[in-house]
């Protein structure tokens, strides 16, 4: 049995996880945003409340995982840093160690414990890619079965490449990031661009990600014409990805993918036109999450077996 912690800027989730993935019981705290040791209390009060909902003792578990944003020790088991929680290399392996049982505890970035979690559920594949859609674009990559991180950690950074020179600048700096264009935020703002294009939008109305594909499942062509901008601009860069990686699968994760066929089919439509002619080899699988929110729990419970799997 293994504690899978998916650390968020508004919540900390824990899950007790078996070998297969899937979650016996899990347990929510507010994230605090205070500070260290007020951090620390609430993420062990949430193992602590799961375990005791599963029924399980803290000596039945074999590993801890913690996926979490921004930036990690993996050596020292820290939490160095995140855009939005205000810690500061908060030691959660030494505070879980010293107050559960002395079990390995492993940090890993948040989007790579998400792919990890997309890729024990996946179909038979070894080479995958996860990408999710969301305020930015995030992703994470495993190669012959092993989660992949690069020379320093840091790799993974799927939403980071450029697909338009000279273009929308992006929160790392560079200009034209494929984030800047396919994340909701990137959705929101092309709606926006075009807003007086669109009849269903009127003077004052709100634009969230939703509203062109609510308006273009109302019949509002303008609206659908919008959305299939996004879709493509999602399309080019998961094209890119199959070039690069040529993966077994590749999931698309992230609220939106709810959506669906609505998303997936003219991804799927682009990718086959666009990327690199493979002939008659075997193409990549291109789905939506099979495991949405809990991704991120289930990855951070499974990170010690894939450390350790041959
Ligand atoms: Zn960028």
């Amino acid at each position: 049995m293994y504690i899978g912690i998916d650390v968020g800027g508004t919540s900390i989730k824990a899950g007790v996880v078996n070998h297969a993935g899937d979650i016996i019981t899990k347990y929510a705290v507010p994230t605090p945003l205070d500070n260290n040791e007020n951090f620390l209390k609430a993420m062990l009060e949430s193992v602590q409340v799961a375990l005791k909902e599963a029924n399980v003792k803290a000596d039945e578990i074999e590993a801890i995982g913690i996926g979490a944003p921004g930036v990690v020790d993996r050596e020292k088991g820290l939490l160095v840093n995140s855009p939005n929680i205000p810690y500061i290399n908060a030691p959660v392996r030494e505070y879980l160690q010293k107050n559960l049982k002395n079990v390995p505890v492993l940090v890993e970035n948040d989007a790579n414990s998400a792919a990890l979690g997309e890729y024990y559920k996946a179909d038979n594949a070894k080479n995958f890619v996860f990408i999710t859609l969301g305020t930015g674009v995030g992703g994470g990559v495993v190669i012959d079965g092993k989660l992949f991180t690069g020379t320093n950690g840091a790799a993974g950074e799927l939403g980071h490449v450029v697909i338009h020179a000279g273009g929308r600048k992006c929160g790392c700096g560079r200009e034209g990031c494929w984030e800047a264009y396919a994340s909701v935020t990137g959705l929101i703002k092309t709606t926006k661009e075009h807003k007086d294009e669109i009849k269903g939008i009127k003077e004052g109305d709100r634009i969230s990600g939703r509203t062109v594909f609510e308006l273009a499942k109302k019949g509002d062509k303008d609206a659908e014409r919008v959305r299939n901008m996004w879709i493509e601009e999602v399309a080019i860069g998961i094209t890119d990805m199959v070039n690069i990686f040529q993966p077994d699968e590749l999931v698309v994760g992230g609220a939106i993918s709810k959506e669906g066929d609505v998303i997936m089919e003219p991804i799927r439509e682009y990718v086959k036109k666009h990327s690199f002619n493979v002939g008659e080899l075997k193409r990549t699988n291109i789905v939506a999450s099979r495991i949405g929110g809990d991704a991120g729990i289930i990855g951070a419970a499974l990170l010690y077996k894939n450390k350790s799997e041959g």
